[in-house]
Formats: structure tokens, sequence, C-alpha cells
């Protein structure tokens, strides 16, 4: 069997030193993670929000 990769974007066989087919696929990735990324951001912070909110409820009432 042929040592080969996948292209972290398309899936597509690639020689095994390169990890994208294409510069067009590294930004197409690049640009995929960084949207994941602000909205693991996005919901983190969500969460702290309503965390602190929940907290200062709490205390609120006691
Ligand atoms: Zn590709």
């Amino acid at each position: 069997m042929e040592k080969h990769r996948h292209c972290l974007n398309c899936g597509i066989s690639i020689p095994p030193d390169e990890t994208f087919c294409s510069e067009r696929c590294k930004d197409e990735y690049i640009k995929k993670r960084k949207r994941v990324m602000r909205i693991q951001l996005i919901t983190l912070f969500v969460i702290f929000v309503i965390l602190v909110v929940l907290v200062g409820l709490k205390s609120h009432f006691l």
C-alpha cells in the first residue's frame, strides 16, 4: 500500500509531506477553524454570563 495522507479540508489523497491538496483548501480550512473557535468563545462567554447571573440571583435571594 502506498503511503499517503488526506487533505485536512476535503479529504482527497495527497503526498505524505503535504497537509492540504491546495492553498485554497488550506485557506478554507483555516477560515473554518476560525469560525468554530469564534463560536466556541461565544458559547463559553454565554455560559460564563449565565453562571454570573445565577450566582448573583442566588446571593440576592439568600
Ligand atoms: Zn483539499
